[in-house]
């Protein structure tokens, strides 16, 4: 199998292409052209954000997508405390977190004035995410399309966020993404909605938000409101142990080694091993490894997971794939599963505890799927 020499990357990633130096497409940075340009839309919206005085029309100057994770929790106290907004801080409670941040959401509604309110739709994110798994992605694939599930997931919840904001006149919605997501997330409110429809068609888009999205496609821009991506200002300089530090001394944040965490991270494996031949990760590790090629010296990790500089990360990926497959199909001795597994999480810097709390969750997919209502096929990836 061929695989990019700078990233190891596979030649069958899709969105991907390699190189006949053995490069691929990443590295050689093809794809900068559609990066800068959302890139420079974003810094521009940013911007006027934090220089515009209050909104016009509503209560609040923004909606902000509150998840009680690090980076939201950092911006927000920003938000409020050093920029004097009104912020209406939304959370929207994903069933399949097992959330270790309701400790940090106790400690912001106790000392940031901000206005806090929680939204939920099991039943609907369910339905999004069983038709996710159940379907068969078509080949060769776009950039991104091994994280579409999370990817879902997540737009489910800001159209819903973009919604809210929509019905009570607020102008802008925050999302904090790390550095690494803003890149890779639409920005522009509509193609977020029209993404939603073209990837869901207008059944399952009606069965999960009603004539409600019709309105916001045909509503006049001025009237749709627009999203911030704060993390853009610090693109250069996000150092996720420095927000961990900060936020400590100002007494906001307990302190988990797990932060929000997802409990179909093992069906996340499962999904892009079928359908895409990769782990779940495979893009942050790959990035992780171009970043460190770039500069020897580099020793922060800009994303939120961490990728030891010494993994052999294709070898630890192949076992990680065998794992995974037997797993799905029923196959094999758990015992021996947990094991292997846990000697791979520890490979990527995971604590014995975290490794076998995590195994333990991988052991009990085929439990989640059914769950769900998503079938698991035991075959690998398919042509
Ligand atoms: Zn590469």
């Amino acid at each position: 199998m061929p695989i990019c020499t700078v990233c190891s990357l596979k030649d069958t990633h899709p969105g991907v292409t390699l190189g006949d130096d053995g490069v691929c497409s990443l590295c050689t940075l093809d794809a900068a052209g559609d990066l800068l340009e959302n890139f420079v839309y974003t810094r521009r919206v940013f911007e006027e954000f934090t220089r515009g005085g209050p909104a016009p029309d509503g209560d609040y100057d923004c909606l902000f997508m509150y998840s009680g994770g690090k980076d939201s929790t950092y911006m927000l106290d920003k938000f409020v405390n050093e920029y004097g907004k009104r912020v209406l801080a939304y959370t929207f409670d994903v069933p399949f977190e097992s959330t270790h941040a309701a400790g940090n959401i106790k400690l912001a509604r106790e000392r940031i004035p901000a206005t806090f309110m929680t939204d939920s739709d099991d039943d609907g994110i369910k339905a999004v995410m069983r038709e996710v798994f159940n379907r068969t992605p078509e080949k060769p694939g776009k950039y991104l399309d091994e994280k579409l599930p999370c990817v879902s997931c997540r737009t489910f919840f800001v159209i819903r966020a973009v919604l809210h904001a929509y019905r009570h006149r607020i102008p802008y919605i925050v999302l904090c993404a790390d550095p690494q997501q803003i890149l890779t997330m639409e920005s522009d409110t509509r193609e977020i909605v029209r993404g939603f429809y073209r990837a869901f068609g207008a059944r399952l888009t009606g069965e999960s938000f009603r004539s409600e999205l019709e309105q916001l496609l045909f509503a006049e821009d001025g009237e749709l409101p627009r999203i911030v991506f704060p993390f853009i200002a610090m693109r250069y300089a996000y150092d996720p142990d420095r927000i961990v530090a900060e936020l400590k001394e100002k007494g906001l944040y307990a302190s988990s080694p797990l932060e929000t965490h997802c409990t179909l991270f093992p069906l996340l494996n499962y999904y892009s091993f079928t359908n895409w031949d990769c782990m779940f990760y495979k893009l942050n590790a790959a990035s992780h490894r171009r970043a460190v090629r770039r500069d020897e010296n580099h020793d922060r990790s800009t994303f939120s997971i961490s990728f030891p500089r010494a993994a052999d990360l294709p070898w630890i990926e192949e076992r990680l794939k065998k794992v995974v497959l037997e797993i799905a199909a029923d196959r094999g001795d758990p015992a021996a599963h947990e094991s292997e597994l846990v000697d791979l999480f520890t490979r990527l810097d995971a604590s014995e505890d975290a490794a076998r709390f995590l195994a333990r969750e991988f052991l009990g997919m085929r439990k989640t799927a059914a769950g769900l209502g998503i079938t698991l096929r035991s075959s690998g990836a398919r042509a």
